[in-house]
């Protein structure tokens, strides 16, 4: 493709994704599609001669698109939000762009430095402590690993880099935790048999006492004690642990402390939140994704440290290949973290945090936890509907019960329920288990969503209830 057609296709395809946002509800949420049915479209082989271009993106409107799961549908009520802004998607293009590799500080200053400057700025903004450092990470997942990974360096003092694992060292986190902490568990080679899983309380919080207790019977049996993974914003319904209390215990124990806010992270811009996040100080590890709630399309998790001497001790590398005359003055992000070979990703965090602002990025944030409450009171004053965990954000627990199903039937009805709603194709929500009970997410951060989805998304639920009870 020369320059000029590439400009040329380049304003086509940008009408087409602004079209395509535009136009975003015409799309079922979630395609009616089965598995393979995208598969058998295509040939069986890859073509001998090159294509043209038209031809790729006619298929890639024919086939792709309508066998797409669209995340940015104000209907999108699923998992969590994955918000992707103009601002971001633009800037996107401009990393594609340039196509640079941001591994060591020589082979893109400007992109390590900006991921300094982007990283300050966050601390600012969600009020962290200032002795932090900041890397971006592709994922929660792996900077939890990295956690993990750093932690069980730091207790075992760096021996396990050396020698392998030797003796047995055991992670904590409650019962609500994301499965990130047992991936990471088990790729640090800790074994899931060393995962304690903590009982939550009546908020679905771990419980720090039973924390601690824990980890006196693991030392008492000569195993030890190397990681807490607290959440912010619990996956199955937003849950707070207590970070406060696990701080102590952590000191006490000489015991990492990682936080995951995954999803939660950007509510602490809010000061009415701040509550949400006492303790946080204590914390040697945090990690939060923009590319959840915080309009930056995907990937995108930050990652801070409060030590990055122990990061950079447990992951560092130094072959004679990658040495530069700038390593003692600069930041390499390739010993921050897992990957040698990094994307660019401060750039669309930079293009979100300007083009918003704090007061942008905080109405923003407020109006997805407006919509939460106004969620939860149409629930709450709802007589067949209950709400079934605390909604501290815009995700909302809740189910259908009148009283009168129970047990299994009463979580076959909510099942049946989830599946008739999302079978009307205009909102798409998930479902969770909480104490052993099926639950609906209602999962409120779409960059597009409005009260008007909000109300539209209760009246199908209520509708798609009644139907269902009167069969
Ligand atoms: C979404 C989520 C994760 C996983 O995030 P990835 O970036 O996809 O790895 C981890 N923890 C929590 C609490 C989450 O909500």
């Amino acid at each position: 493709m020369d320059s000029k057609e590439f400009r040329k296709k380049g304003y086509e395809f940008v009408d087409w994704v602004a079209e395509y946002l535009e136009e975003i509800e015409k799309y079922p949420v979630k395609p009616p599609v089965r598995p393979g049915d995208i598969k058998n479209q295509f040939p069986e082989s890859p073509p001998e001669k090159g294509e043209r271009i038209e031809e790729i993106f006619e298929d890639f409107k024919r086939i792709i698109v309508p066998g797409m799961t669209h995340w940015q549908h104000p209907g999108w009520f699923a998992y969590f939000p994955a918000n992707n802004s103009p601002e971001s998607i633009l800037a996107e293009l401009l990393t594609a762009g340039m196509g640079a590799q941001c591994m060591v500080w020589a082979t893109s200053p400007a992109a390590t430095e900006l991921e300094e400057v982007v990283t300050e700025w966050l601390k600012q903004l969600m009020d962290l402590p200032r002795n932090w450092a900041g890397v971006i990470q592709d994922t929660a997942s792996t900077a939890t690993l990295c956690a993990l990974l750093t932690a069980r360096e730091w207790v075992s003092d760096f021996e396990v880099n050396e020698k392998g694992m030797v003796g047995k060292y055991t992670i904590y986190v409650s019962q609500e935790a994301h499965s990130s902490a047992e991936k990471g568990a088990k790729i640090a080679g800790f074994g899931r048999e060393n995962i304690r899983y903590i009982s939550t309380d009546d908020r679905f919080a771990i419980i720090p006492e039973e924390v601690e207790r824990a980890m006196i019977e693991d030392q008492e049996r000569g195993l030890r004690p190397t990681a807490v993974v607290a959440t912010l914003g619990t996956t199955s319904s937003g849950a707070f642990d207590p970070l406060e209390e696990l701080g102590k215990i952590c000191q006490r124990q000489r015991t990492w402390l990682h936080v995951d806010a995954a999803y939660a992270g950007p509510a602490a811009m809010l000061k009415e939140k701040s509550h949400l996040f006492r303790g946080l100080e204590n914390a040697d590890s945090f990690v939060f994704n923009p590319h959840k709630w915080l309009l930056t399309n995907f990937d995108c998790s930050v990652y801070f440290v409060k030590d990055p001497e122990l990061l950079t001790r447990t992951m560092s590398i130094d072959p004679e290949y990658l040495k530069t005359a700038h390593d003692q003055e600069v930041k390499n992000y390739r010993d921050w973290g897992i990957q040698l070979g990094r994307r660019f990703r401060a750039l669309k965090l930079w293009f979100v945090l300007r083009s918003y602002g704090a007061s942008g990025l905080r109405a923003f944030l407020r109006e997805h936890i407006r919509l939460g409450e106004l969620f939860t009171n149409l629930v709450e004053e709802h007589p067949g509907f209950e709400l079934m965990a605390p909604a501290e954000l815009g995700l909302v627990c809740f189910r259908f019960n009148d009283g009168v199903l129970e047990g299994e039937k009463l979580d076959e009805f909510n099942r049946e329920l989830l599946g008739r709603i999302n079978a009307r194709g205009e909102i798409f929500l998930t479902h969770t288990l909480l104490r052993e009970e099926f639950i609906l997410r209602m999962a409120i951060g779409q960059r597009k969503t409005t009260e008007d989805h909000v109300h539209r998304a209760w009246q199908l639920i209520q509708e798609e209830a009644e139907k269902l009870r009167e069969r």
